[in-house]
């Protein structure tokens, strides 16, 4: 279980986020979303360590994190994919995935990644930095599957991919669920968010606006709520 409460900080002076609080429970999903420049990556930033709150907590399994290295944090299974692709690219495919493969498990683990995203297989040789937009992603997702994290930070996993690449995204996600991973996921298709996670945390300004299951949540109070409207049913 992952526990933030009440983040401050930003870049600056100026804080970006005031008071973020949210929980992540075991093996879910869920989902922040918000207008560009709420605060969504700077929420994910400071849970993953590559930032500094000026105050507030992260906890996860019970362990308090908020100033621990974001290397520690990775070793205590918190994994954050940042927006953009994260691979190696001047190693293969393969070596990308070795990397990241629990020592003695490096078989099994390349073995697992293909079955999930087959083209990965067929371009194990290929260096990283060659593959297509799509490609690069399923491998940065495969790269965070094989380390076997227990909650991963999703940073706008589907950004300026095709339909179908989104679809694999998404598939590839929700395995990941089903075998006992939880995720933070920040998304732009706002309807696939909704459809994966079981809890939605608004941001608007840096604030936490709105908080509640995905099924209580439709598309009109969304764009309420991303205009800093106040809707009814706020459960935060
Ligand atoms: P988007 O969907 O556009 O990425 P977001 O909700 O993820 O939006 P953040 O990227 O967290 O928003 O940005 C929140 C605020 O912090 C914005 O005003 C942004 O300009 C500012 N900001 C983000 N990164 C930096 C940075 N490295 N230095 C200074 N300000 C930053």
């Amino acid at each position: 279980m992952l526990e933030v409460q009440e983040l401050v900080g930003g870049y600056g002076a100026t804080p970006v986020l005031h008071q973020v609080s949210l929980t992540v429970p075991d093996s879910s999903v869920v989902a922040l979303l918000g207008a560009n420049g709420a605060g969504k990556s700077t929420t994910l930033r400071m849970i993953s360590g590559l930032l500094r709150p000026t105050s507030g907590s992260v906890t996860f399994d019970g362990v308090e994190m908020t100033s621990m290295r974001p290397a520690a944090r990775v070793q205590r299974g918190l994994c954050h994919l940042p927006e953009g692709r994260g691979v190696f690219p001047s190693l293969s495919v393969r070596e990308n995935l070795v990397l990241f493969s629990p020592k003695g498990q490096e078989a099994d683990s390349f073995d697992a990644a293909v079955e999930a995203f087959p083209i990965l297989g067929e371009r194990r040789k290929q260096l990283a930095g060659t593959l297509s937009g799509g490609e690069q992603q399923m491998l940065t997702l495969a790269r965070a599957y094989v380390s076997r994290p227990k909650i991963v930070l999703v940073d706008e996993a589907s950004l300026g991919l095709a339909p179908l690449i989104v679809d694999a995204i998404f598939e590839f996600l929700e395995r990941m669920v089903a075998e006992g991973m939880s995720l933070l996921i920040v998304e732009q298709y706002v309807q696939r968010a909704l459809a994966i996670a079981s809890t939605v945390n608004v941001l608007h300004k840096g604030e936490i606006v709105w908080t509640g299951p995905s099924a209580d949540l439709d598309q009109d109070m969304l764009f309420a709520l991303y205009a800093g409207e106040s809707v009814a049913g706020r459960t935060s």
